[in-house]
């Protein structure tokens, strides 16, 4: 965190987070075409080295080995924000991946209809296990409530060899306030179980706006 870097988001996710904030590569994907050139030579505009490959679900997007290829060719340190649904053994020094826990489940959207979908796609403890043997990890928790601790507990408890100074948990909210209010208690629960306590800095920095 705090590292300036070029952000290259995909478009288009097979999971639908009830709390999505980027529902313009989920719920309503959005998005241009561009070839694997384009990017590297937009990224070259851009002081960094940078680059978090993010999404949207990256490893689903069309050439996304051959852009982490390009970025390893270049010389980039790249970050690769999963799911952790999805393996494809990419070019990566740092996979940071966010299983899914029930909180995200969307039975208050759209009437509920991707629900079952999304709660049988969520968590996949292989894919999981698959990104920490073959590169550096970070395992991202998103907390909205107290239950979901021991859902936590029970992922890292089920994969091997997790560092618990790899875990990170995340308030979820898109205001100050909601981050404030469920950080206070966070930070104490990580305090208890050795876990990284993970603020989300582009929205205290920038609110919660698009392109940040
Ligand atoms: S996995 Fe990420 S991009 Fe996909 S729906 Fe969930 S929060 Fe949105």
């Amino acid at each position: 965190m705090g590292v300036p870097s070029a952000f290259v988001r995909t478009t288009g996710c097979p999971l639908r987070c009830v709390w999505c904030d980027s529902d313009y590569t989920s719920w309503h994907p959005q998005g241009e075409t561009r070839t694997v050139a384009q990017i590297l030579s937009r990224l070259a505009d851009f002081p960094t080295r940078h680059v978090v490959v993010t999404g949207g679900e990256p490893l689903i997007a069309a050439g996304i080995e051959e852009l982490c290829a390009g970025l390893r060719t270049q010389g980039y340190h790249i970050t690769l924000e999963t799911a952790g649904v999805v393996f494809k053994e990419v070019a990566c020094d740092l996979a940071s991946v966010s299983p899914k826990l029930s909180n995200s489940i969307p039975f208050a959207r759209e009437g509920g209809r991707w629900a079952e979908r999304h709660n049988r796609l969520r968590l996949r403890l292989d894919v999981i296990q698959a990104f920490m043997d073959c590169s550096d990890y970070q395992l991202k928790f998103v907390i909205e409530r107290a239950e979901d601790i021991a859902e936590v507990r029970a992922i890292v408890d089920s994969l091997h060899g997790v560092d618990p100074a790899k875990v990170l948990l995340m308030p979820q909210g898109t205001t100050r306030e909601e981050l404030d209010r469920r950080g206070a208690w966070l930070v104490e629960v990580c305090k208890q179980h050795g876990f990284r306590y993970c603020p989300r800095l582009h929205i205290e920095l920038f609110g919660n706006r698009r392109g940040t």
